[in-house]
């Protein structure tokens, strides 16, 4: 057996011929930058997310920037975020001249924790970047108070989490903003790069639009620095055949989560800490993710028995080299540093069969029976 990550195959078969009407559509019309596709999708996906604007973008990494931008957030500034994420999200604070400030994480939902925020603020901080890591949103309740209180912007690193919910509210309903990314494996994923921005703030909006094409308003006249940054036509075709079955990827996930959970948990609930969805709170599991002590040699194990697992992030960005210079260093964020060494994510996707699950399961009780 051979059991991957996440395949995206019989996803693209299902739906091969809707793409390729799509895509020949955008080519036979010459138009392949800021069209209609682009268009439609961000009007859909702002949507979706109960907010009035999407500004589609070259990636999700841009649409962090750019939101950063786009709300004021610049030299001098210092962001409130977790360490425990990809680099895209302390990277996007550190081009813009700011300065990340790394809060730690609830060691439950792996997301930051919201008791630990009100500490690391100072007339120095301008913004919050929650990540909604796995697909499980950070408790944006609690968040955006801090956030009325301080007058701080928000925004949200979405780039796993699209669908999800807490208390019936989505992504970028309360912060200032929220940042998605449709890379490939995002569970909502283009065939190459792109990104979005959802925002209710019309002038964070508007500053997005004019900072994706360069600072250029009007045309050819330059009062920001922007960047060359835009979702394109092809992709935007793709992701609008997509999008309508966005929902019942989610509910395939969550199904896969469940089984996952309750066949682990029937015997080995003692050595494995399954991934837990908080009451209130509705999880799209872009990834199903355990906390185990061993995590190392169940890794090696489960890849003899030819299971891909992964790790994220088996390095903390307030310890990695190229934040040296922030000064941080192992120890200071305990909960972050435990978390990068119990973390394991199972291969998941909507797809994903039934008897590749029993055998991944199997595979680790085995594990814990030698
Ligand atoms: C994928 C990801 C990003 C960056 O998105 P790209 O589209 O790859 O630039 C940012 N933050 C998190 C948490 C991500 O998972």
């Amino acid at each position: 057996m051979k059991i991957q990550m996440l395949d995206l195959s019989e996803q693209y078969l299902s739906m091969k011929e809707e793409i390729m009407t799509k895509l020949d559509e955008v080519m036979s019309s010459s138009r392949f930058i800021l069209g209609d596709n682009v268009k439609k999708l961000e009007e859909d996906v702002a949507k979706y997310s109960n907010v009035g604007h999407g500004i589609g973008v070259g990636n999700g990494s841009d649409a962090i920037h750019i939101a950063l931008q786009a709300a004021g957030v610049g030299k001098g500034d210092e962001v409130i975020t977790t360490a425990f994420t990809f680099f895209a999200t302390g990277g996007a604070v550190a081009r813009l001249g700011a300065t990340p400030v790394f809060v730690d994480i609830d060691p439950i939902t792996f997301n930051i924790d919201p008791a630990k925020i009100e500490a690391a603020i100072n007339e120095k901080t301008k913004a919050i970047i929650p990540v909604h890591l796995y697909g499980q949103m950070a408790d944006m309740e609690a968040i955006k108070d801090i956030a009325d209180k301080y007058n701080l912007v928000v925004v949200e690193d979405a780039a796993q989490a699209i669908g999800a919910r807490q208390n019936g509210k989505s992504v970028g309903e309360l912060g200032t903003a929220a940042a998605y990314s449709f890379f490939p494996t995002k569970n909502l994923g283009a065939y190459g790069d792109g990104g979005m921005i959802v925002t209710g703030d019309e002038q964070l909006a508007e500053n997005a639009r004019v900072i994706r094409v360069h600072g250029s308003k009007p045309k050819y006249y330059h009062n920001v620095l922007g960047y060359n940054s835009r979702l394109d036509e092809l992709q935007a075709a793709i992701l609008n055949v997509k999008f309508p079955y966005l929902d019942d990827f989610s509910k395939e996930r969550r199904a896969r989560a469940s089984y996952y959970t309750e066949k682990l948990n029937e015997k080995l609930s003692h050595v494995i800490n399954t991934p837990v969805e908080k009451e209130g709170y509705y999880h799209v599991y872009h990834q199903y993710t355990l906390r185990v002590s061993n995590r190392d040699e169940l890794q090696a194990y489960l890849k003899e028995q030819g299971i891909a697992t992964m790790i994220y992030y088996p390095l903390p960005l307030h310890i990695q080299p190229v934040f040296k210079d922030l000064g941080y260093s192992e120890g200071d964020l305990p909960e972050t540093e435990k978390a990068t060494k119990e973390a394991l994510s199972l291969p998941m996707y909507p797809e994903l069969k039934r008897e590749d699950q029993d055998y991944v399961i199997d595979k680790i009780l085995e594990f814990y029976s030698k």
